[in-house]
């Protein structure tokens, strides 16, 4: 473990993590948040599999609404095998809300493999299954195998940031400070504990430093202005889509097709196309023409945030001869749910 600078007063010495580690652990055994995934058997063990569920549904989900999703999924899939043997669509459908549906498919295609050939038990393992990088990895091994791995997650960068006092730390300076600290003999709740604190005490906009375990040792405290640290993440932009859908049928049953690629792909959604060119003209006749469809009537518009993208649907109403099929079976996007509000009667879906 690399001791990051000789000096026993500076952040990173043996002698500041000798103090840190008791101060924040000690903190972290009378304080800690009760999660439905931190629960441990009669040997003190955590179940692998919800740890892992859990992990997947926090890397892009705030931990109350993760919280909802985790009861649910792993009521309906008890463990890995029950998983594993679901259709993708049913997975889907149980992740309906969550957003970032590439964990859903990970996580069956995952769940496939780990019914076949065992789970892993080491953070090389779990990093070489489908939708786990090196922090979910490092989760996992270090919650539910002891495995002496740190996690680099936003609580931790700002923490760290902090106690530092380093503005813009990037990855590397985060995991380097991350590995030094580590608690080896407590790895998962130390993990956590840092998780907590930056969840609880050591909050974005004010922290909350007379209640932290750690102050004595803060250099932003210590600046004056902890909340300054670190500067602000520059946002990557927005993409604006703008694009057209057909309802055919009403907000019960309706034509549904199946969407691809990476974003809602194995969803079902009203069909649409997407305006091209700066009029975006056109998109509705060719969404008439493919369909067989006439008589469209305009009954709104809906916009939806997801994944950097701002995406707003012009929704018209339509005849044809397409069968409809009943919307609440399928796995939908909730911009697709808020389409199908416009006809009345839907907001509980949304
Ligand atoms: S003293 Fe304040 S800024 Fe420093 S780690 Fe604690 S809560 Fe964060």
């Amino acid at each position: 473990m690399p001791d990051l600078n000789p000096s026993p007063d500076w952040p990173g010495s043996a002698d500041f993590s000798g103090r840190l580690r008791p101060a924040l652990l000690n903190w972290f055994d009378a304080h800690a948040r009760e999660l439905p995934w931190r629960l441990v058997d009669g040997g003190g063990q955590r179940d692998p599999y919800r740890v892992w569920v859990s992990e997947i549904l926090l890397q892009q989900t705030q931990v109350a609404r993760g919280r909802v999703y985790f009861e649910h999924l792993t009521e309906q899939f008890p463990d890995v095998r029950a998983l594993a043997a679901a259709p993708l669509e049913a997975v889907l459908k149980a992740w309906e809300g969550c957003g970032y549906y590439a964990r859903a498919r990970n996580l069956h295609k995952a769940a496939k493999i780990m019914a076949a050939t065992g789970m892993p038990d080491t953070y090389a393992g779990w990093l070489a299954l489908p939708g786990v990088g090196p922090y979910t990895a490092a989760a996992i091994s270090s919650l539910a195998y002891g495995e002496a791995r740190a996690v680099n997650d936003g609580n931790v960068r700002r923490v760290l940031s902090r106690l530092f006092a380093e503005v813009q730390p990037d990855e590397r300076w985060v995991q380097a400070r991350a590995d030094a600290l580590l608690d080896s003999q407590r790895p998962g709740d130390w993990n956590e504990a840092l998780m907590d604190l930056g969840a609880m005490i050591c909050t974005p906009r004010t922290p909350h430093c007379p209640a932290c375990p750690l102050a004595s040792s803060c250099a932003a405290l210590k600046s004056g202005d902890p909340a300054a640290y670190p500067a602000a993440k520059k946002r990557s932009p927005v993409k604006v889509v703008q694009a057209v859908a057909l309802l055919i049928g009403d907000a019960q049953t309706a034509y549904l097709e199946q969407r691809v690629g990476a974003l809602l792909g194995g969803l079902y959604g009203l069909p649409t196309e997407i305006k091209e060119g700066q009029a975006g003209e056109g998109a509705l006749d060719r969404l008439l023409t493919r369909l067989e469809a006439h008589s469209p009537r305009l009954l709104g518009s809906v916009s939806h945030s997801m994944t950097h993208r701002q995406i707003t649907l012009e929704v018209y109403a339509a005849e044809s001869a397409l069968p409809g099929e009943a919307v609440g079976k399928r796995p939908l996007s909730r911009l697709d749910h808020k389409a199908l509000a416009l006809l009345g009667g839907q907001d509980r879906l949304l």
